[in-house]
């Protein structure tokens, strides 16, 4: 019987001579058939400039941009104007924070973060805070890594004009609560910008439920090509943005000292596009729905359960936030007692098992929880009971291997 195993073909290669165990996700995800047939075959017969060529293979072009749009705005629950293609949530954040931070944000007014953003979700905050002379407020999460009433309630004040959340963090792997977020927020009058990058391959998001005013997301997290990201933007904001990059394609009229903008959302696509990016997205959606979210999130749950009690029954370690695997989306972060979080990674490298380790881009966050760095295991569709076995086999060894009594 053919399994989800099978439309990966990276994972029938071996590392180090041993079967590959990707629980990386969380840094990327691997491709599907579906996702690299429908990039080559972009390429084979369809690649032109969109929007430029008044010829059939130009037009076959600009339909896979705007049909590839049409899907990212089902998937999201958006219109179709209200997604803007970008390289990847980095640039989806950027574009925010320069084009509406750097314009309608001033002295006296508050941007509220979660300490623990990925530095894509912060560093343009610290600019715009730079620039504009708002002020960074920082939201920090309980002993579990929740993100309490009581906390948003001090720090959404009427001074917030701009709220920066992820949806769920690529360390702790819990939900945020979006809609107390955005209860505060239209009291306020404020925006709210969510970093999707980690809830989407693990949850549907629907935009206009969640009445976020900006959402963001990279395609290389939701088993699609790297290259290529997602901003959501409510269109009665977007329209009011100045252009963030500028040149080709994005413009109505150009005359030697001025020059007219284009409608958005091409407003806000400067450049040549990355069609075959976009196609291979809007084919990875389309895989993920024939799969269907109730069994992608039974699956994952259940990989979750396995790998939270197999965890716990290993001595010395320490897993970070909420130990539940409902709360979680999949990533758990932690520590072997004494070890070195490079040494666990290596370790786990020679029996195949891909884990990351460091400050996973969330350095503030590290700071909070008063460690340096950490191991991440992190979780897609294509894992396996098998995976997590390995995993927790290959970890009871790592304190033995590095001379520990147990
Ligand atoms: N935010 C979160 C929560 C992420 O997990 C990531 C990717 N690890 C990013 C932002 C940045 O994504 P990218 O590097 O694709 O721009």
């Amino acid at each position: 019987m053919k399994t989800i195993q099978d439309d990966f073909p990276i994972l029938s290669v071996l590392e180090n001579g041993k079967r590959l165990v990707y629980l990386d996700n969380a840094a990327t995800t691997q491709k599907p058939l579906a996702v690299l047939n429908a990039v080559e075959s972009y390429n084979k017969q369809d690649n032109a400039n969109p929007h430029r060529g008044v010829y059939e293979l130009g037009a076959r072009a600009t339909k896979a941009h705007e049909d590839s749009r049409s899907i990212v705005s089902g998937f999201l629950n958006a219109s179709t104007d209200e997604i803007i293609f970008t390289q990847n949530t980095t640039e989806s954040l950027n574009l925010v924070a320069y084009s509406y931070g750097m314009e309608f944000l001033k002295e006296g007014d508050e941007i509220v973060l979660s300490v623990a953003e990925h530095h894509s979700n912060l560093v343009p905050w610290q600019r715009v805070s730079k620039v504009t002379g708002a002020k960074l407020v920082y939201l920090y999460p309980d002993a579990f890594g929740h993100l309490t009433e009581e906390e948003l309630d001090q720090k959404i004040t009427s001074k917030t004009r701009l709220i920066a959340v992820a949806q769920v963090s690529n360390v702790l792997g819990i939900e945020i609560p979006v809609a107390s977020i955005v209860r505060r927020a239209r009291k306020a009058g404020a925006v709210v910008v969510l970093d999707c990058a980690q809830s989407v391959p693990h949850m549907p998001v629907d935009v206009k439920a969640l009445d976020v005013d900006f959402a963001a997301f990279s395609g290389h997290k939701l088993y699609a090509p790297m290259g290529i990201g997602v901003l959501y933007g409510k269109k009665e904001i977007l329209d009011k943005m100045p252009p963030f990059l500028t040149g080709g394609d994005m413009i109505g009229n150009v005359h030697e000292q001025s020059s007219t903008y284009a409608e958005v959302p091409r407003r806000f696509e400067a450049g040549t596009r990355n069609v075959g990016g976009e196609v291979g997205l809007a084919a990875a959606i389309g895989y993920l729905n024939s799969l269907g979210w109730d069994n992608i999130q039974n699956h994952e749950r259940d990989l979750m359960i396995r790998a939270l009690n197999g965890l716990a029954e290993i001595p010395h370690i320490t897993v970070y936030g909420d130990l539940s695997p409902d709360k979680r989306h999949g990533v758990i972060a932690f520590n072997v007692e004494d070890v070195h979080p490079h040494d666990t990674a290596s370790l786990l490298d020679s029996d195949g098992i891909t884990i990351r380790a460091g400050h996973h881009c969330a350095q503030p966050l590290m700071e909070y929880l008063k460690i340096n760095s950490c191991v991440r295991a992190s979780f897609g569709i294509y894992n396996t009971p098998e995976d997590v076995d390995a995993l927790i086999n290959s970890l009871k060894n790592v304190r033995r291997w590095m001379g520990y009594g147990s």
